[in-house]
């Protein structure tokens, strides 16, 4: 599944590459579960509207829309059309002569004869378009972790009972921080997975924010330099692989001590730690 930083280079990818341009032409698939805006006003809703911007909120990908046919050039953005990529969703830009990959379930055409597509086989991924004169812009329920400060992620775990990796794994407190990009940071900032949110210091607190960002700032960059793979056709499918600390080197040699990797569940989810670097 797509974490913050895949998600983030495919924004990043597909705003290079179409910002600026116009839907034209509106085609969706026929099954109901990716539209979370019925179909026939998604459709009625984006043809006609110019792209001012995509970027990313938490997990989704947001498109800035401008209004339809008239002023190219405006700059406040007055619709949203929201993509969440689910497991398996993937947005691609393609000439409309490109064949077109089954599970397509929508494909925008450009005014620039570009075609954007969405093609998502397992079908957990969410198409949602909201119009601003009538609607509040689409906001992540959770604080975004590249930018939140010092005070506001020690207030987030402020009487939080629960394990501090199950905390983090909470869309509702930081939005986008999934199970590869958890374990790594806790690891960095060398504390057990399985500590109480609310017993953590505040500088230990202060070590897993500044670890957090340093990752998923590394992890952007990393893929950022692989953007085609995400976005063009042509690329081939693979989000970037850091070179993992703990995540899924259950047994393997600590990088920083030899002490073998250890996993435990939290929250659900397969957690790898070591045992003697995190306390
Ligand atoms: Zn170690």
């Amino acid at each position: 599944m797509p974490e913050l930083p895949e998600v983030e280079t495919i924004a990043r990818g597909v705003d290079k590459r179409i910002r600026g341009d116009r839907i034209v032409q509106v085609w969706f698939s026929r099954h109901s579960q990716p539209f979370k805006t019925p179909r026939a006003r998604q459709i009625k809703g984006l043809s006609g509207r110019a792209i001012l911007a995509v970027q990313r909120t938490g997990k989704h990908i947001v498109f800035e829309l401008g209004p339809s046919e008239s002023k190219p050039d405006a700059l406040t953005s007055c619709a949203q059309w929201i993509v969440h990529l689910g497991m398996t969703g993937r947005l691609l830009v393609t000439s409309p002569e490109d064949p077109v990959a089954t599970h397509t379930h929508a494909r925008l055409l450009l005014e620039s004869g570009r075609e954007l597509r969405f093609v998502d086989p397992r079908r957990f991924g969410r198409l949602e378009f909201r119009d601003l004169h009538c609607e509040a812009a689409f906001g992540a329920p959770g604080d975004e972790p590249l930018t939140i400060g010092e005070r506001e992620f020690a207030a987030l775990f402020h009487g939080r009972r629960l394990s501090i990796k199950a905390a983090l794994l909470n869309q509702r407190l930081l939005a986008g921080v999934g199970n590869i990009y958890a374990d790594e940071s806790i690891f960095h900032a060398g504390i057990r997975p399985q500590r109480r949110a609310n017993r953590l210091t505040r500088l230990e607190l202060e070590r897993l924010r500044v670890a957090l960002r340093e990752i998923l700032t590394h992890a952007i960059r990393l893929g950022g330099s692989s953007v085609s793979d995400y976005v063009d056709a042509d690329g081939e499918r693979g989000f970037f692989q850091l070179e993992h600390c703990v995540y899924l080197r259950t047994g393997e040699p600590c990088r920083r001590c030899q002490t073998p990797i250890r996993r435990v569940v939290l929250a659900g989810r397969g957690t790898h730690y070591c045992p003697k670097c995190q306390h």
